[in-house]
């Protein structure tokens, strides 16, 4: 008779091999899984995937009614609208009506009026001149696939009214544009839809409860954090891990009004009765275990509730700014993102590796010669002062400059195949914008928000199950740029 072992670690680890690179957890900062005692999620985009193009289009369409409604002409509702534009990480100048993309140093790299790219003088003219201040009134940061509606419908209301006489007001359309796609959360217009038919806007990822139970029979606790409302929680939960969902959780904390939960002192409330007749009722504490949900409340509290020491305890969320920048200025709470955008970055980043070296070969040719150019033009330079004071170098200057010529001709030549090359690449990520991680040679503020906040990162919670529940994640090390060789 064949023993089976006791080992629950393993029960649902079934390789060793590493994953393929798009189930892979990549590691910023080192973290070991064994010491994490609770592991905290967010719920949508996190737990719940959405597929992105219904809830855009659901979205838009919803935003345009209203836009309609409050006076905006009703030829919008016929505009192109292009869910494909915009990517997580944009900057949205209010003043002027154009879309930015960054890099980590705040440096515009890439920006569209409308539908239409600025040029390098306009991007020039209008940013390069003073530093940008993307926390201003002026600059909206667009940080969720949720958000990515909003700049769709901006970008496309721009273009349809770029061509009136009088300039619009940039920053009045934007407010509307914002406004109305609140209002359509809030009464109903989009969450509707989604309860109505969670299937089409809703992936439920087939390995998600497996994930969830591989960290439990490891000895781990789960507890949930989300923005939505208990009885949105407790149907999309149950469409997620079926009926008898709460199991998996010690502590359910719905309407947690992240990020904000981390920097204010609200208290927490029990939601009682069912999902038509919610009522709340002031928590005196948090009962883990007890199927209870709470609304509310603030991390404080949560974090003695878990009573553990906070470092001790990992957040998976997919928002930069509510749920894992808050968290890391915050409390000592590791973090891990979830980008569902990893499997199209990868898909690319595998189809321009070979082009990626070329560039790099290119850019260093490209140094060299601007090297013997410059050297050229200073002998140039000398010679012909040397002639003006009457000595005759006519050939040695004839030479020069022919060399100055067919230096300058070639630089010419590589630079434009480099910028032939390097849009190529970009388009392959992304037609408008390009990688979402990077910005031309350097992380893009995206990307570098990652690498700042989020100690681990991947596409999808449930690639969780490609590791064991003890498993070290090493960052790479990092080399300044005087270690390197
Ligand atoms: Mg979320």
């Amino acid at each position: 008779m064949q023993l089976t072992l006791p080992l629950p670690e393993f029960a649902h680890f079934v390789s060793s091999a590493r994953p393929h690179k798009g189930r892979r957890i990549y590691c910023n900062r080192s973290l070991r899984l064994d010491q994490m005692e609770w592991i905290g999620f967010d719920m949508d985009y996190t737990l719940a995937v959405y597929h992105q193009e219904e809830m855009d289009r659901l979205s838009i369409n919803a935003t345009l009614e209203k836009m309609v409604a409050r006076g905006y002409p009703a030829s919008l509702k016929d505009a192109v609208y292009r869910t494909d534009f915009p990517i997580r990480g944009l900057l949205v100048d209010r003043h002027l009506g154009n879309v930015l993309k960054m890099d980590r140093y705040k440096y515009v790299k890439r920006a569209y009026h409308g539908l239409r790219e600025l040029s390098k003088d306009e991007r020039r003219e209008a940013y390069h001149r003073r530093r940008i201040e993307p926390a201003s009134d002026r600059y909206h940061w667009v940080d969720t696939l949720y958000g990515l509606s909003e700049v769709s419908v901006y970008a496309a209301v721009v273009e349809h009214l770029s061509g009136e006489s009088e300039t619009p007001d940039y920053d009045q359309i934007f407010a509307d544009v914002r406004d109305c796609i609140d209002q359509s959360h809030q009464d109903g217009s989009i969450l509707d839809h989604i309860e109505a038919d969670h299937p089409r806007y809703v992936w439920r990822d087939p390995r998600i409860a497996a994930a969830l139970d591989h960290l439990r029979d490891s000895g781990k606790r789960l507890f949930v954090v989300t923005n939505s409302h208990a009885p949105y929680t407790r149907r999309m939960m149950r469409y997620l891990l079926g009926e008898d969902w709460q199991w998996r959780f010690d502590l359910v904390i719905t309407a947690s009004k992240k990020p904000r939960f981390f920097t204010e002192e609200r208290p927490f409330h029990e939601v009682r009765g069912d999902d038509e007749d919610v009522e709340l009722v002031l928590a005196k504490s948090l009962e883990l275990g007890s199927k209870k949900i709470y609304a509310g409340g603030n991390v404080e509290t949560l974090q003695a509730a878990l009573g553990c020491d906070p470092d001790r305890v990992l957040y998976v969320g997919d928002h930069i700014f509510g749920d894992v920048l808050r968290a890391k200025k915050k409390t000592a709470w590791r973090t891990m993102m979830i980008i569902q955008e990893m499997g199209d970055e990868l898909h690319a980043h595998a189809a321009v590796e070979h082009s990626i070296a070329q560039l790099d070969m290119l850019s260093i040719q490209r140094r060299r010669l601007e090297n013997d150019l410059r050297i050229f033009q200073r002998r140039l330079r000398a010679l012909e002062e040397l002639d003006e004071e009457g000595a005759a170098h006519e050939a040695e200057i004839a030479r020069n400059k022919r060399e100055v010529g067919r230096l300058t001709r070639r630089v010419r030549s590589l630079r434009h195949e480099f910028d032939e090359l390097e849009n190529a690449i970009a388009h392959r990520f992304h037609p408008y914008w390009g990688s979402l991680f990077k910005a031309a040679g350097e992380s893009s503020s995206f990307g570098h928000q990652v690498e700042t906040y989020a100690d681990i990162y991947t596409s999808h919670v449930s690639n969780l199950l490609n590791y064991s529940a003890s498993h070290y994640f090493e960052s790479p090390r990092d080399l300044m740029p005087h270690e390197l060789g």
